[in-house]
């Protein structure tokens, strides 16, 4: 370990409080050093080469070390580095902005709120939604239906609007008025249903927790297209249609988590075209500006909106940062590298395909692996203890940690969500990188086997 690897370390273990982290094991043993990132690839402090299966968190879309993404933010930092969309004022950046994203997202979602991350456009959709039932004269229409093993973000309402226990366990009392219903991981909990089946019986699940609490006290469902950081669970293919169904029955409003799923990553610019639904309100956040600056948005449909600007009143909710008018200009620029690039095309018809095609080919028969999902470039690995008759691995060994530090150690970055390992790769990825991926995958869980065994 090189002094200066270590010397960072230490200042690193004495003054950083790291985010979803056990920061005294880890001060123990020494966070890894990331220095510089180019395309797929990122190299830590030693440098040591690491193919970044993950995008950073799921958002470099884009691949890292793209000048135009640089310049965007120079040049704008040079004219107007901030000033704020509050107070009757915009600018061009944000207005612009604005406009690229309804141009892009699905269904009426034509107005846009800005945001600074996925958790606070989270909780603007949280207020959004109970502002618009008050103005609509149902102020008790408050309850918002959520999943478990959610993730909306880490906020207090995101906190509590997601479904990871763990989160619920930490910080609370949780945001009241949230209920939570089963999740549609059919592999996990489908029990001896048809997938067609465990999808109706999931969307079900809405349907009888509004009648309990009462339609007319709901104001909105939320969920993840393809629920991302609880593991990459891709729902049954009926599943968003009949809960697109039930929403419209009971006049709730729809929302779609579109962090994850958003600008590309399922081979659509949004997940809600990926499964055929109109939500009435998405957020979105990671792959926006593909990382480089923070920003997030709400794209907010015509029902929304018709019935804020017909109210005589401020909506009372804003961010210092909303539009930030250097991260809009990179945003911008990463629209416009988007559509230059076909890169949402290339998802769909070609390194998607690829990708989910080789990915089973090469990992689909390995004795570790129960079951691969995904769709364009997500994807989420089930290990398990025997495929048939299917039996998991217990709390006596995690076997997700073992296989990411066997990825670590060997040059790719690939998270482990239980006994689930994810993948989520810059969509820039070349096919040959793809193979480079899946050879090391190979390697990483065959070395995951042994260390089992
Ligand atoms: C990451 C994520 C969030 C939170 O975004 P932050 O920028 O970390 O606040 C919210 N929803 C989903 C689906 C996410 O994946």
């Amino acid at each position: 370990m090189s002094k200066h690897t270590q010397d960072i370390q230490h200042i690193d273990a004495q003054h950083h409080l790291h985010p979803f982290t056990n920061t005294s094991a880890l001060n123990a043993k020494g966070a890894r050093i990331i220095e510089k990132a180019q395309g797929v690839y990122i190299w830590d402090s030693e440098g040591k080469k690491m193919l970044d299966g993950m995008a950073g968190l799921w958002c470099v879309n884009m691949g890292y070390g793209r000048k135009e993404l640089a310049d965007a933010a120079y040049k704008q930092m040079q004219t107007l580095p901030y000033y704020n969309t509050f107070f009757q004022t915009s600018h061009e950046q944000a207005a612009l902005l604005a406009k690229e994203i309804a141009s892009v997202t699905p269904h009426d979602l034509n107005h846009i709120f800005f945001a600074n991350s996925g958790s606070e456009a989270i909780d603007t959709i949280m207020r959004l939604v109970r502002h618009y039932w008050a103005v609509k004269g149902k102020p008790y229409r408050n309850i918002i239906i959520a999943r478990d093993n959610a993730y909306h973000g880490s906020t207090l309402a995101g906190a509590s609007l997601g479904g990871m226990g763990g989160m619920h366990k930490q910080g609370a009392p949780l945001v009241p008025g949230i209920e939570h219903i089963r999740q549609p991981y059919w592999y996990g909990e489908g029990g001896d249903m048809s997938e067609e089946e465990f999808g109706l019986a999931c969307a079900k699940a809405l349907e009888d927790r509004i009648l309990e609490v009462g339609p007319d006290n709901v104001a909105c469902f939320i969920g993840e297209p393809i629920q991302g950081a609880g593991g990459v669970i891709v729902p049954p293919a009926n599943y968003w249609g009949e809960i697109q169904k039930i929403c419209d029955k009971y006049d709730i409003l729809l929302a779609a988590d579109e962090v994850i799923c958003g600008f590309g990553r399922t081979g659509n610019w949004f997940g809600s075209d990926t499964f055929g639904i109109k939500p009435d309100i998405i957020s979105m956040a990671k792959g926006l500006s593909s990382g480089y600056l923070p920003i997030a948005a709400v794209a907010v449909g015509s029902r929304i909106t018709d019935a804020l600007m017909a109210h005589d009143d401020d909506f009372h909710h804003g961010y210092t940062y909303s539009g930030h008018p250097v991260s809009a200009a990179v945003a911008l620029e990463n629209i416009r590298l988007m559509k230059q690039e076909n890169i949402v095309d290339y998802v769909a018809n070609d390194i998607g395909p690829y990708f989910q095609s080789e990915l089973r080919k090469r990992l689909g028969d390995h004795p570790l692996v129960g079951n691969i999902v995904g769709t364009g470039l997500i994807a989420g690995i089930a290990l398990v203890k025997n495929k048939a008759p299917k039996e998991f691995f217990g709390d006596d060994i995690n076997i997700g940690l073992i296989c990411r530090d066997h990825c670590f150690e060997n040059g790719l970055i690939m998270r482990a969500t239980g006994s689930r390992m994810v993948l989520s790769p810059p969509l820039i990825i070349s096919h040959a990188e793809v193979d480079e991926l899946l050879d090391k995958a190979v390697l990483c869980f065959d070395l995951t086997l042994k260390s089992i065994s």
